[in-house]
């Protein structure tokens, strides 16, 4: 198998298998308990919050695990939502993942004012809009790092300024970005950032939310004291343990990973683009991940391409793996302003340090030929 969607999820490391597995087996203990036998299961999951401080550059007392990427952000909208009745509004993008998305639009039913960015062809917001969209009456701005289906990068940092200086909070959905890119909290304008487990070698059902030292915060899961009463609910130490190991190996691996992923991605997008005529990168004009490209292939369904690259045993994705098997085209390239034709006739392949020159080489053999096989069948190809 090539396994060329690594932004829907990673394999687990071996290292961070080993890591966990004594968590599940001998060291059951609750971390909450007193007597040694649970102190001990609560150091493990203390060092695992010193590794993700680490990787993230800020205090372990600002970390705070969650289960997944989607409660971490949506804990981090009700926080902001909790601390003042008359800010009630929010601003946020058309490309966010669902995990913010649906969110929105469920609090937009309830009568919260949604203030929704658009981007430009390249998937950048328009930071003066931006500005012009912080009111009075806003309480958060939340806007993705990275996006997950294009690997297209906002300018955070810039954000979060613009944002600073309205005085309003900040959060950002980092879970595509978290180590794939370096992240440094210490000095930033950051309320809140939330991140996964899975997307960085770690196993499913476990997240971070970050919330700033001098941030208020309201808890979303209410219950015992667990996180320093951030978030009720027994933590789940294994998952804990891992995502600790994990954040340990992505920073000692940050740069040479990024230059791996860099020469991976970008050979494998060069050569298709120039074995497959009618090809383009979607979102090729911005700063992207290093790992991820989406490329559309004209006259072709997306869908059918995965099932026939799925024979091939690849597996990529079309649009963001929570949203597919539904009919709809990818609302991200929808946003760039791509016809719904274009939106459906894109693919998206991301890489990670797992992957092998050798598995590039193998996918440029298949995808052309499934491409032209497509091609060859479709009634939208221009020889039908
Ligand atoms: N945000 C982004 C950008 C994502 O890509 C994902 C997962 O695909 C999530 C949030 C949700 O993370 P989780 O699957 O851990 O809930």
């Amino acid at each position: 198998m090539i396994y060329l969607d690594n932004n829907a999820t990673t394999r687990v490391d071996p290292l961070v298998v080993e890591e966990m597995l004594p968590f599940l087996s001998e060291w059951y203990g609750n971390p909450s308990s007193g007597y040694r036998f649970g102190q001990r299961v609560g150091q493990a999951l203390e060092l695992a919050r010193e590794r993700v401080a680490r990787l993230l550059g800020c205090e372990v007392s600002e970390i705070i695990f969650t289960s997944c990427g989607t409660e971490s952000t949506n804990a981090a909208i009700h926080s902001a939502l909790m601390m003042d009745r008359d800010r009630q509004h929010i601003v946020t993008s058309r490309v966010e993942h669902s995990a913010t998305l649906k969110h929105c639009e469920t609090l937009a039913k309830r009568g919260h004012e949604i203030t929704w960015l658009s981007v430009d062809q390249h998937g950048q917001i328009d930071l003066e809009e931006l500005d012009r969209s912080i009111r009075a009456d806003t309480a958060l701005v939340t806007l993705m790092a990275a996006n997950n289906e294009t690997g297209v990068l906002f300018p955070i940092d810039q954000i979060s300024e613009i944002v600073r200086k309205k005085g309003v909070l900040f959060h950002t959905d980092a879970v595509q970005a978290v180590g794939k890119i370096p992240i440094a909290l210490g000095d930033s304008k950051i309320n809140f950032l939330s991140l996964s487990g899975h997307k960085l070698h770690c196993p499913k059902g476990v997240g971070v939310l970050y919330v700033n030292r001098k941030t208020k915060f309201a808890p979303y899961l209410i219950g015992g004291s667990q996180e320093s009463g951030k978030r009720a609910g027994t933590q789940n130490v294994a998952g804990i343990v891992a995502l600790g190991k994990g954040c340990e190996l992505a920073l000692a691996g940050i740069e040479s990973e990024g230059s791996l992923l860099w020469s991976l991605r970008d050979t494998f997008e060069r050569e298709l683009l120039a074995r497959i005529p009618g090809s383009e990168v979607n979102g090729a004009g911005s700063p992207r991940l290093p790992n991820t490209t989406n490329i559309s292939f004209s006259g072709i369904d997306s869908e059918g391409a995965l099932m026939l690259l799925d024979q091939h045993h690849l597996c990529c994705s079309s649009g963001s793996a929570c949203t597919s098997g539904s009919v709809h085209a990818s609302h991200v390239l929808k946003a760039m302003g791509f016809s719904e034709e274009r939106a459906r006739s894109s693919l998206r392949f991301s890489f990670s340090r797992l992957n092998t020159a050798d598995e590039v080489d193998a996918a440029l053999e298949i995808i052309p030929k499934v491409i032209e096989k497509l091609r060859r069948i479709s009634p939208k190809s221009p020889a039908n």
